[in-house]
C-alpha cells in the first residue's frame, strides 16, 4: 500500500478528516471508461504534464466525466492533489448532458451547488 493511501486511511479512522468522495490514481494512458471505478479520479498524464481527469458523475447517473486538463485547450479545469491524494478541481463541474449537477471537487469531497 502506498503511504499517502495508508495515511489517509489512518487519518480517516482518527476522524481527523472525512473519508474523501475522490482519490486520485495517475496513470500514463486514457482508462476504458469502465475500468474508472467510483471513489476514483483517474489523472492522466505525469506530474509536469496532466492531460486529463477522469471519474465516475456523483449524480448518480454513471456518466464517466472526461475534464481536459490542458490549458491549450477549452473548456480546461486544473486538478491540485494534496498529500493524501486528494483532489481540488477548479473551476467547478456543470454536467449538461445527463443528470444536470453542478458541484465542486475540493480535497476529495464533492461540495453540491444549488441551482
Ligand atoms: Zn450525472
Amino acid at each position: 500500500m502506498r503511504f499517502s493511501s495508508w495515511m489517509r486511511q489512518l487519518l480517516v479512522w482518527m476522524r481527523r478528516i472525512r473519508q474523501p468522495d475522490f482519490v486520485v490514481k495517475r496513470v500514463a494512458v486514457h482508462p476504458a471508461p469502465e475500468a474508472v471505478k467510483p471513489g476514483v479520479m483517474v489523472v492522466v498524464g505525469d506530474r509536469q504534464r496532466q492531460k486529463w481527469a477522469c471519474f465516475q458523475c456523483p449524480g448518480g447517473c454513471g456518466e464517466v466525466i472526461k475534464l481536459s486538463l490542458n490549458a491549450k485547450q477549452s473548456p480546461c479545469w486544473s486538478v491540485e492533489v494534496d498529500e493524501l491524494d486528494c483532489p481540488t478541481i477548479s473551476p467547478s463541474i456543470r454536467q449538461l448532458n445527463c443528470c444536470g449537477c453542478h458541484f465542486w471537487i475540493r480535497r476529495g469531497q464533492v461540495t453540491w451547488c444549488d441551482d
